[in-house]
């Protein structure tokens, strides 16, 4: 039988704030273990927690970010589970007032995938199986690490979907700095909620739930995986149980974790220490009008305005240093196009081959944009542009002086062309006889000879016209 996936995520994100969602502790990744506690977070008896405003102001900016409606007002609830990684036996999240609901995110270009809610809660700690001791040890740095959950519809259908719409939130929290969504190192994590149905059918099947996957890879791999279980299961006539599942990256496989008739029953209830967070009109729509330009507004700049094609704009948005950094260029030397081909192309080959990142190189947006303007204006020719910016890549300097300076100035006097021309000719008779006799590939041979006597000044454009008509 052909089956139908629908999917849902449930995301967790890692806001960037100073300090921890309900103690002063520092949040930061790292540290050595249980060194960024304090009694709050650790959950002592006699301790209050104390919400950080700006956990709230990003958890807002999430939901713009994604389109969601910001409420006036949401609260916290009190979510009861005893597990070692959570000292107060319980987390702090928003369970029935969550502060953001109903946004959306568009994948390919017109699929509209909803979002359900945005919530607010607290981290766990960190548990440390160590096998060959027989024993787990905690780690406590991250609890109380303020987190969003981002809540979608199950809209999905394809695992490219699912990819391409936690591709879009990485980079929209990121550009709104909400969360630096690494998911490599865990400050963003991705469940994945699944089911099948019967091709043509609209009622969705069980779903199971796989949890905290950290890399796009991953979640292709567990949904095919997901998949080819359950159809095997329905095809052998039997029924998918509602589970929480964990992939194996080693194995790329899923194993059942704990099922719906083991899940805990968590018992929500109104947390009664902390106050309901009230946001007024006035304060929304400052957070609102705090919001930078988002990637894909700038994707809209880049094609509508500058005339960018998708494919460049896309790869310039999708780096937001990068993506500065253009922009930057582009407003001191607005060749849109000759600007984003030297950067795709020259600039992305320096970065690729020193694996330096575009915020530690030495050369400015101002000095792409003079060196952009040196190649248009014909000061200095296009293959001598990119060894310029070679050159500036490795030891920094300005585009004028190391074109002076190394003999990048194109040379424009044709008498001396003439001369090294005919030198050439006459030098490599055989080959201008075989060109007579209709090789064309010969030229870009007798081309080479003519610039490799003439220097990196030389006016290619110029010494291939002078050629060709010395050749007739
Ligand atoms: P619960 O209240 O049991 O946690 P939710 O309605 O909150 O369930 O859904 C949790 C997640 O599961 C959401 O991401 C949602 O999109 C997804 N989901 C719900 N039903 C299905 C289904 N039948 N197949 C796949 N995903 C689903
Ligand atoms: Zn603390
Ligand atoms: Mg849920």
């Amino acid at each position: 039988m052909r089956y139908q996936p629908v999917i849902g995520l449930e995301i967790h994100c890692e806001l960037l704030t100073e300090s921890k969602v309900f103690c002063a502790c520092k949040n930061e990744f790292g540290g050595s273990e249980n060194t960024r506690v304090c009694p709050r977070c650790l959950g002592l008896p006699g301790t209050l927690p104390l919400i950080n405003k700006g956990a709230v102001m990003l958890a807002a900016k999430a939901g713009f970010a994604t389109d969601c409606i910001v409420h006036n007002y949401s609260a916290f609830d009190r979510k009861n589970y005893f597990y070692p990684d959570l000292p107060k036996a319980y987390q702090i999240t928003q369970f029935e007032s969550p502060i953001c609901t109903d946004g959306h995110i568009t994948v390919h270009g017109s699929k509209n995938i909803r979002i359900n809610r945005i919530h607010i809660e607290e981290d766990a700690g960190k548990l440390i199986h160590d096998d060959y001791e027989g024993v787990s040890m905690a780690d406590y740095n991250r609890c109380g690490v303020p987190l969003i959950e981002i809540v979608t519809e199950p809209d999905f259908r394809t695992i490219e979907e699912v990819q391409e719409f936690v591709e879009q939130i990485a980079l929209r929290l990121k550009y709104a700095d909400v969360c630096d969504a690494r998911m490599e190192q865990g400050s963003m994590r991705v469940d994945v909620n699944i089911s099948i149905m019967p091709e043509g059918s609209s009622d969705f099947g069980t779903r199971a739930e796989i949890k905290n996957l950290n890399s796009l890879k991953a979640i292709g791999r567990a949904i095919k995986y997901e998949i080819n279980r359950q159809a095997e299961i329905l095809d052998n006539g039997g029924t998918v149980i509602q589970e929480t599942r964990r992939y194996n990256d080693n194995h790329g496989d899923t194993k059942a974790l704990r099922s719906k008739e083991e899940a805990h029953d968590y018992r929500y209830f109104p947390e009664p220490d902390i106050p309901p967070v009230l946001l007024s009109d006035e304060d929304i729509s400052a957070i609102r009008s705090s919001m930078p330009e988002m990637p894909q507004q700038r994707f809209i700049r880049y094609t509508q305005d500058y005339g960018l094609p998708n494919e460049d704009a896309g790869l310039i948005v999708s780096n937001r240093e990068f993506s500065n950094f253009y922009d930057k260029a582009v407003k001191i030397n607005p060749d849109y196009k000759q600007v984003s081909n030297l950067m795709l192309v020259e600039l992305n080959r320096n970065l690729n081959e020193s694996e330096k990142s575009i915020s530690d190189i030495s050369f400015t947006p101002a000095d792409l944009a003079e060196l952009v303007k040196m190649s248009s204006d014909g000061i200095v020719s296009k293959n001598a542009a990119k060894d310029i910016l070679k050159i500036m890549f490795d030891n920094g300097g300005k585009p004028m002086s190391i074109a002076k300076n190394n003999g990048f100035i194109m040379n424009n006097d044709i008498s001396g062309l003439e001369a090294i021309i005919s030198q050439v000719i006459s030098e490599n008779s055989d080959s201008v006889a075989s060109y007579k006799n209709g090789n064309q590939k010969i030229f870009g041979f007798l081309m080479g000879q003519v610039i490799r006597l003439a220097g990196n000044s030389a006016n290619p454009k110029m010494a291939r016209e002078l050629l060709t008509e010395k050749l007739k």
